[in-house]
């Protein structure tokens, strides 16, 4: 299975990371050794010293699909849930300042915490979905899926153009403002319309 993530797709993130907003989609990949394993601790790695957490939407495709129309773009997915696009925030602004890809800072191994999922028939729409992360059991994040620049199917549309979306990947579909700092014995906790989905210690 493949992760695709979507960068730069809530306007009040692109304002606090300074960044100029896409004309279309930012996307990247996660290996599927990005995947931190359920109920494990995430590390914080020795390469960096700031990583960031990123709370997101994510969709789990389920079925096979090509150049798949938003129109039809709600039959490849029958669940969402909430995940981290861990971001090792000093080691991207270096690649970024020097025109380099995002992996090393986005892709390494445990940077994608994937939690509970949800039926999409347990929501009136999936275009006002409210999402928080807490952290310690302050808010660090909150989101509604209603800001987002590009909606979820408008977003399989475009990644379906160039990947071949197979049952079982997953699509990260960006963070709302509020990415910060983890710490070592922080507790993050992720809830979509207040039903918690996950729960992860740091080390
Ligand atoms: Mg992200």
């Amino acid at each position: 299975m493949k992760i695709i993530c979507i960068g730069r797709n809530y306007v009040d993130h692109i304002e606090e990371l300074n960044n100029e907003r896409p004309l279309e989609p930012v996307v990247f990949l996660k290996p599927d050794t990005a995947i931190l394993p359920k109920k494990t601790p995430f590390t914080i790695p020795a390469f960096t010293n700031e990583v960031h957490h990123e709370l997101e939407i994510i969709v789990k495709i389920s079925k096979v699909g090509k150049y798949i129309d938003k129109k039809f773009a709600h039959k490849y997915y029958d669940e969402i849930g909430l995940g981290i696009d861990f971001t090792a925030r000093d080691i991207q602004n270096n690649l970024k300042e020097n025109g380099l890809p995002w992996e090393k800072s986005k892709a390494f191994d445990g940077s994608a915490v994937i939690g509970d999922f949800v039926p999409i028939n347990c929501f009136n729409s999936l275009e006002n979905i409210k999402f928080e992360l807490t952290n310690n059991q302050r808010i660090v994040q909150q989101g509604n899926s209603n800001r987002m620049i590009w909606s979820i199917d408008e977003l399989i549309e475009h990644v379906s153009k160039y990947f071949t979306l197979k049952k079982g990947d997953i699509i990260f579909t960006g963070t709302p403002k509020g990415v910060a700092k983890v710490n070592p014995n922080d507790v993050l906790e992720g809830f979509l319309n207040d039903k918690k989905l996950l729960r992860l210690h740091i080390r």
